[in-house]
């Protein structure tokens, strides 16, 4: 099935079809798309009738992983030579196409775009460029599938399986990978509910979603690798985690944006460095695109594919039979429509008095846990002296990573104070409690 999905971009977002092409490949052309370009292109000229009253529409952006954004551009892969949807810069072969490239590259333009300057590049002409956009920049790199499907996986890919041909000195020996997947056992208990799932034991890697991924990479990870992966590779990794973490949060992205990228630079290139050429995979590459659009969009949240994807899931459970898929899916997609409209509760962002749901950072960052509220006020456990989890490669207490000691005073805390803090996810170790803010939009 070829669904076209859109989200308004309000709160909370809701996803919804807008067409949907069932066949038993993949489309042969871009027919499945004509529909919602003529639709698309009538609301950006004459808005949306509701109500009485005619309501803008403008067109955020268009969010594809990158086979999918290739056909719909008709473009080439990004597994040709001149595959980055972003910049002219030609691959390299290295068993497997690869972009060495780290700056100086020229960019792509919705001009250049338009008009094919670099022939190369395309495959064709899409009936996208009817649309008033811009066709590079509302065309934003997806960090779910190229950071955390693409980037994260490939690193757990080698740390685990070592990379062909490439010496074994990258690899954790099967006793690391156990300590490992032993932290992240331990760390279940830890995970608030705004998460969608909790740790598993890298045994499993091979079924790790993308939420998980990215739990990892913006939270776990620094919690787990510390003294098992080796120290060069582990500092390459939270560089690239301190990045995201970054590029996750609207007020972050809004001051450090460029360091983010600073970062990302880094990573690439010391990643060559360390794993060899033949890490500069389009994926890896594209991470050096990456700042850019979370400046663009505000932060890498409102414009990825995670809401897309959550829908496609649901897509998937409407289906009951083998029987004529696209009728049963329309039919039930009409009773949800026709049925009572349910309020969405919005469980994961209820600060509780449990652990673990029950962990804040104030805005001043003292580090608390909630054991008890009244109608405006919050009993909390304040946690002193918190410190930075880490100094290398900034502070770390930019990206809200704290440790704390383990002694602590209660207060009592009132509840604007309490609703202006973030969401933490607390573990405890033996000499210390460790603080880590919830940056990314809540899984739930
Ligand atoms: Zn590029």
């Amino acid at each position: 099935m070829w669904p076209v999905l859109c989200s308004i971009h309000l709160e909370p977002v809701i996803v919804f079809p807008v067409t949907l092409t069932l066949g038993s490949q993949r489309p042969l052309d871009l027919t499945f798309l004509e529909d919602a370009v003529t639709e698309i292109k009538q609301l950006l000229e004459s808005g949306l009738t509701f109500d009485g009253r005619i309501i803008r529409v403008k067109m955020r952006c268009i969010v594809c992983d990158a086979p999918a954004k290739a056909m719909v551009k008709r473009t080439k892969q990004f597994s040709a030579y001149y595959g980055c949807d972003r910049c002219e810069q030609k691959g390299c072969w290295e068993n497997r196409m690869t972009y060495q490239e780290v700056d100086g590259f020229k960019l792509r333009t919705d001009h250049s775009f338009r008009a094919q300057n670099q022939p190369e590049h395309h495959n064709g002409s899409t009936p996208l460029t009817d649309l008033p956009i811009d066709m590079i920049g509302q065309f934003p790199i997806d960090y779910m599938h190229q950071a955390c499907l693409g980037v994260m996986k490939k690193l757990f890919t080698i740390w685990t399986r070592g990379e062909k041909g490439r010496s074994r000195q990258t690899m954790m020996s099967i006793g690391q990978v156990d300590i490992v997947s032993a932290r992240l056992l331990d760390l279940q208990g830890c995970i608030p509910s705004c998460f969608a799932r909790k740790p598993r034991s890298l045994q499993d890697l091979e079924r790790w979603k993308a939420t998980e991924l990215r739990q990892f990479l913006v939270y776990t990870g620094k919690l787990v690798l510390p003294g098992v992966l080796r120290q060069d590779l582990y500092e390459l990794f939270l560089s690239f985690s301190v990045a995201i973490s970054i590029l996750l949060s609207p007020s972050l992205v809004s001051q450090h944006a460029s360091f983010a990228h600073k970062l990302l630079q880094y990573f690439v290139a010391k990643g060559r460095e360390l794993y060899g050429p033949s890490f500069l995979v389009y994926n890896v590459h594209s991470m050096l695109h990456l700042a850019s659009d979370a400046m663009t969009y505000g932060c890498l949240d409102d414009c990825s594919a995670f809401p897309f994807e959550n829908y496609m899931h649901k897509l998937k459970r409407m289906v009951r039979s083998g029987k004529s898929p696209l009728v049963q899916i329309v039919k039930r997609i009409k009773e949800i429509q026709d049925g009572p409209t349910s309020q969405s509760i919005q469980r994961g962002n209820v600060i509780s008095s449990k652990q673990p749901d029950n962990c804040i950072i104030l805005e001043d960052g003292k580090c608390c846990e909630v054991i008890d509220k009244t109608e405006d006020e919050y009993l909390c456990r304040v946690f002193l002296q918190p410190s930075p989890l880490f100094m290398e490669p900034c502070e770390s207490s930019l990206i809200g990573a704290y440790m704390c000691q383990k002694n602590t005073v209660l207060q009592m805390i009132p509840k604007e104070k309490v609703s202006q803090s973030k969401r933490a996810i607390k573990i405890d170790q033996k000499q210390r409690v460790v603080y880590l803010t919830v940056l990314h939009n809540h899984d739930k």
